[in-house]
């Protein structure tokens, strides 16, 4: 079981700001600026280079729901990044699908 999928059956406690019936987003517990969030599926998909063609309404409502929670969290005026680790080069650490949400502050580019 994944850190996130023990966050899902409650074994692990999170600060949630969205749920509904396929996604789950929460703080990261190591924030990287005023605002990180990750947006997860609630369905495990490990990574996107595991998705499948017919997962394509769950990765596009994740989006959706991205857009959502930057505007709740102000930062639609401001802007935001949206960043999914892919694999080991990517940086990805948890093999569960998530997008991080970041903003708050002036984000450079390009990343390390
Ligand atoms: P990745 O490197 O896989 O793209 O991102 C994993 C993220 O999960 C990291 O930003 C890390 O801080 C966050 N994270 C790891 N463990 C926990 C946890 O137990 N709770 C929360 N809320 N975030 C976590």
């Amino acid at each position: 079981m994944t850190i996130f999928q023990r966050i899902l059956a409650g074994e692990i406690p999170a600060k949630i700001v969205h749920e509904d019936n396929d996604i789950l987003a929460f703080h990261d517990i190591a924030p990287q600026a005023p605002v990180h969030i990750l947006i997860i599926p609630k369905r495990l998909i490990p990574r996107v280079g595991e998705a499948h063609d017919s997962d394509a309404e769950l990765l596009g409502r994740l989006l959706l729901v991205a857009r959502d929670i930057a505007k709740v969290q102000g930062l639609d005026q401001t802007g935001y990044r949206l960043i999914i680790n892919n694999g080991r080069d990517g940086g990805e650490e948890v093999p569960h699908l998530h997008i991080h949400l970041l903003g708050g502050r002036r984000l450079s580019w390009p990343p390390g």
